[in-house]
């Protein structure tokens, strides 16, 4: 048992909670075993505050400070295998893009997945936070930015994939040049009472969009 558990108390986080978080996942309809794998392995617990990680491995978008919220279980997971359902069996990208570090969970799972992962967010205290929750869960392969994500990380690019945690309206014009040829962007569109989550591929220059299911997220600020 690590010493988090040992301070929230017996169970909260232990192996049988974290299955049953799987079990649900599966039920949902998430069938990649490696993106399963990932989530049973990463501690969510040490990715939100100390009073709510016996919550942590409830299918539930929790707060992380500052009005924003580390997504549901569901919609990481989801996200992650339109993703990853790219790839050849247990082959990796060279480079993945996030927008909106938040706590750094989403991050985690993509470093799985990725020779190297750059998330950028824009409010300072959870830059720092997160490069805390990275380095206490031993990943090494994220890079973080406090920057507007709508701009994208151009130096970094093209990226084979690219998640976006908070909603725009529509979907950045940096982020789409930004992105690999064959790569896939999956992010939230729309306003407070009406979202969805979509998947663009890009084939040359060709945008492909799909919509996969009404979601519902912070939306993604635009800096003046
Ligand atoms: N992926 C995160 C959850 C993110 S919540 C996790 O696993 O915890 C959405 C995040 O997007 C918030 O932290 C918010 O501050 C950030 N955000 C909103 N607009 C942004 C922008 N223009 N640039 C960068 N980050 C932004």
């Amino acid at each position: 048992m690590d010493s988090n558990s040992k301070k929230i108390g017996i169970g909260m986080t232990s192996a049988r909670t974290r299955q049953r978080l799987i079990d649900r996942l599966i039920k949902q309809g998430i069938i990649n075993k490696r993106v399963l794998d990932v989530i049973e392995k990463v501690p969510r617990h040490s990715f939100v505050d100390e009073a709510l990680s016996s919550r942590a491995y409830e299918d539930t978008a929790l707060p992380i400070g500052f009005g924003q919220t580390i997504s549901q279980p569901y919609i990481v997971a989801l996200m992650t295998e339109l993703l990853v359902s790219l790839l050849p069996e247990s082959g990796k990208f060279n480079r993945l893009l996030e927008i909106g570090t938040g706590c750094g969970y989403q991050a985690a799972i993509l470093s799985s997945f990725a020779n190297e992962v750059f998330s950028i967010e824009r409010i300072k205290p959870l830059f720092h936070k997160s490069r805390q929750n990275l380095l206490k869960a031993g990943i090494k392969n994220v890079s973080l930015r406090l920057a507007d994500g709508n701009l994208g990380w151009n130096n970094k690019s093209p990226f084979q994939g690219i998640i976006v945690a908070a909603a725009p309206l529509k979907i950045p014009k940096d982020l789409l040049m930004q992105l690999d040829d064959g790569g896939r962007i999956i992010a939230p569109i729309g306003d407070e009472k009406d979202q969805v989550l979509v998947c663009i591929s890009r084939k040359g220059n060709n945008f492909d969009s799909e919509s996969i299911c009404p979601v519902k997220f912070v939306p993604l600020i635009q800096e003046i």
